[in-house]
């Protein structure tokens, strides 16, 4: 299916009567011919300014899954450190013909950084890196700290934001609490009815929601869309092949989160135009009509259907490494003796796809699914294990078959005959028509990598 002429995309627009699905068929097939991978990938570049949090969530993979590298950062990342990351990151940039960056202010809780660090370090950011590299600065909090002092400086400074939020107090506070054990939950929706009330609202960027599939999917989605949130994020708990998902709630043959969101899935899509845009959506179902998923949070980078991100980490202290979620695949798994002082961006990418986990090294399973374009082996981390590394589909096999599978054929669904026809031609067996069930692209996975049969009970 190729890159459509304006013509032929509205007329063919015009005849999908669902308000969302047009809008997305509109939005995949419009911007860049389907299809076809990017040609350069972009670099994000995640600066851990704050290395400690003032809330202590139980699911942090930064201090609570295993690795304890943090106790040896400094708190903050040093001048000198900022330095010598905008020189690596200026030079990676040239030597690939990368015009933009995208700058990550990251944690622990960046915010404890406060203002006059990260002034001077967005400041630095500019002198560094343009005219050759326009950096576009995003930064991640817990929205515990935000004030109004805040978003004036955000607004200055041009920095867009994310904030975490798991959901109603109930479920927020199931995890999200404070290092006294209270309630983190007033003060981030206090923080986001501030934001969403501001003149600098579009600054926000997403709300982040972690996936839980023991509450209730229709009253975290009705709470979003209640507090008028623009963009979230659902985001799959870090997870490993050693260190599976949930095994509590996950009986024999159980998709636990794909039942999960597949209700938060249809509520929105009946909403017919929703107000609030759930991205990971978006991106399938954009990926269902041939376009690719965004790169424009980083917590898509390596996710569903968006290999096309090339993550760096800046640890408060200088060492440079890969996704920081990886540290859930075991403690000191990201140190790889390299520093922005000492090493190049290139390195980290040398040393990653030696560790096969870039460049495109899916496992056999992965490279002969027919859902590869669309699921690209889940996340990075859920493909690991330390029997085979990187080598293994996704720990969510299961659960992202049995997800795209019901997205795909809602769509299908809701498109004019005509165009039904051609997305099932486009997607062959290579790609999306394989009518395989979840069971069957299942055991697919599972005949390269026999652990699945412990997650099947
Ligand atoms: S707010 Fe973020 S960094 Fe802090 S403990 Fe929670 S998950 Fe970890
Ligand atoms: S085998 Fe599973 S993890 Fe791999 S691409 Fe297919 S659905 Fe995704």
């Amino acid at each position: 299916m190729g890159f459509l002429s304006n013509t032929v995309l509205s007329e063919q627009a015009e005849q999908i009567t669902h308000p969302l699905v047009r809008r997305l068929f509109l939005r995949a097939r419009g911007s860049s011919p389907a299809g076809t991978p990017q040609r350069v990938v972009p670099l994000v570049v995640v600066a851990k300014i704050a290395s400690r949090c003032n809330l202590n969530c139980a699911y942090c993979y930064m201090y609570n899954q295993g690795d304890l590298s943090y106790r040896s950062q400094p708190k903050f990342m040093s001048e000198t450190v900022q330095q010598s990351l905008f020189d690596r990151v200026k030079g990676y940039c040239l030597r690939n013909q990368l015009s933009e960056v995208t700058i990550v202010l990251h944690g622990g809780e960046s915010l404890l950084a406060g203002p006059s660090r990260i002034v001077s370090l967005a400041h630095r950011a500019r002198e560094h890196l343009l005219p050759a590299v326009r950096p576009r600065l995003l930064l991640q909090t817990n929205g515990t700290l935000l004030s109004e002092e805040w978003l004036e400086f955000f607004s200055r400074l041009g920095i867009g934001f994310s904030i975490s939020l798991d959901g109603p107090p109930t479920v927020n506070d199931r995890n999200r609490l404070d290092h006294l054990g209270k309630s983190s939950y007033g003060r981030v929706e206090a923080a986001l009815r501030l934001v969403l009330n501001s003149r600098h609202a579009s600054l926000l960027t997403s709300v982040n929601a972690l996936i839980q599939p023991t509450t209730d999917p229709i009253a975290l989605y009705e709470h979003f869309r209640n507090l008028k949130v623009p963009v979230v994020d659902l985001l799959w708990p870090e997870a490993t092949h050693d260190r599976p998902p949930l095994p509590s709630v996950a009986g024999p043959g159980e998709t636990p989160f794909a039942d999960w969101l597949i209700c938060v899935f249809d509520a929105w899509f009946e909403d017919m135009a929703p107000s609030v845009d759930l991205r990971l959506f978006t991106n399938l179902v954009k990926m269902v009509f041939g376009g690719h998923g965004s790169t424009t949070n980083m917590h898509h980078a390596g996710y569903i259907g968006d290999p096309y991100a090339f993550v760096a980490v800046c640890e408060a202290d200088g060492g440079l490494e890969p996704l920081d979620v990886l540290k859930v695949c075991g403690p000191e798994f990201t140190k790889l003796g390299l520093s922005v002082h000492n090493d190049e961006i290139d390195a980290l990418n040398t040393e990653m796809q030696r560790a096969g986990a870039l460049g495109g090294q899916l496992c056999g399973a992965c490279r002969k699914c027919s859902l590869r374009p669309v699921c690209a082996g889940g996340g990075l981390s859920h493909r690991y294990s330390a029997i085979n590394g990187f080598d293994n589909p996704s720990v969510y096999c299961r659960d992202l078959t049995k997800l795209i599978n019901h997205v795909r054929a809602r769509i299908l669904s809701s498109v004019p005959s005509g165009l039904r026809l051609e997305l099932e031609r486009d997607y062959d067996s290579s790609r999306l028509t394989s009518q395989k069930t979840a069971e069957e692209q299942f055991s697919d996975a599972r005949s390269h990598f026999p652990a699945l049969e412990l997650t099947e009970g």
